[in-house]
């Protein structure tokens, strides 16, 4: 089916390159107004002019560091007047840091791993929660990693960042499962992004998805149609998983 978001309000952070800016731009192509947010204003226009030549959905910029904690909460002040609600969250800004042994990594790269990964995702959680409430189907896609379950050798302070960041966006679905709000975590799987070329430099970036294949994947989950909550959804599975200790 055909996604339809035809007059839906959508928020993407790290909207300025890799996977961010193909969601946006498939949210866009789906006929939603992007509010597209991260600090590197060229990625943001060369996004504008693309979604404006395909001529369905329209973007705000919003030219932003998200270690701006009070700048993040201007932006949902700022949401609720224009709009007045939010219906899509796509928070999928975040850094690598180091990969390095725990006893190599430097104070200032994990203050830096944590600050924007999980504050700045927790702090963007609180400023629009009313706003994604006030839609009649408030869709939060939380981006993570399959580090956060892996928990490999070397990615510690990034992996830690993803685990926490699942447990904010599983406490939230569980605070709003009588609500029409649904937050879910997405687990891309290895994409062909800066990022990724960060973390394995001697890898051949063609033997892996394009972003935009997964943006078309993280974008059908904010159909407002999908009731799934509280879960990851794992794009190379295509399916949602539940990670849960068993009772
Ligand atoms: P990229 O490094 O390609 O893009 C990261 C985006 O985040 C950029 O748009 C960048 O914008 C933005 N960003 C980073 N720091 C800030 C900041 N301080 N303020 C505002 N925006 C910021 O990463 P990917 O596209 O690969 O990753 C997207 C998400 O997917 C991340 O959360 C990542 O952890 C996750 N992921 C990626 C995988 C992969 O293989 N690529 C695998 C698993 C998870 P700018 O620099 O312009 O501010």
């Amino acid at each position: 089916m055909t996604l339809d978001l035809s007059g839906r309000i959508a928020l993407v952070t790290g909207a300025s390159r890799g996977i961010g800016y193909f969601v946006a731009k498939e949210l866009a192509a789906a006929g939603a107004h992007v509010i597209a947010v991260a600090r590197t204003v060229g990625g943001l226009e060369e996004l504008d002019d693309e979604i404006r030549a395909d001529g369905k959905g329209t973007t705000t910029l919003v030219p932003l560091d998200l270690a701006d904690l009070p700048g993040i909460d201007r932006l949902g002040g700022q949401i609720h007047e224009r709009w007045g609600k939010l219906d899509i969250l796509v928070a999928n800004a975040g850094v690598l840091g180091t990969i390095s042994p725990i006893g190599h990594v430097e104070a200032k790269v994990f203050d830096r791993v944590m600050a924007i990964n999980v504050t700045s995702t927790w702090r963007l959680m609180r400023s629009v929660d009313p706003l994604l409430k006030a839609s009649d189907a408030g869709r939060a896609l939380i981006l993570s990693s399959g580090a956060a379950h892996s928990a490999r050798a070397y990615w510690g302070p990034y992996a830690a960042s993803k685990a926490a960041v699942e447990a904010l966006a599983r406490s939230w679905a569980d605070e709003a499962k009588n609500m029409t709000l649904r937050v879910n975590s997405v687990n891309p799987g290895a994409t062909r992004t800066a990022m990724r070329a960060q973390a394995m430099p001697g890898e051949d970036p063609a033997t892996l998805p394009h972003p935009s294949e997964v943006g078309k994947a993280i974008a059908a989950l904010a159909d407002p149609a999908r009731m799934e909550t509280g879960l990851i959804y794992d794009v190379p599975k295509k399916r949602f998983l539940a990670y849960r200790m068993p009772e």
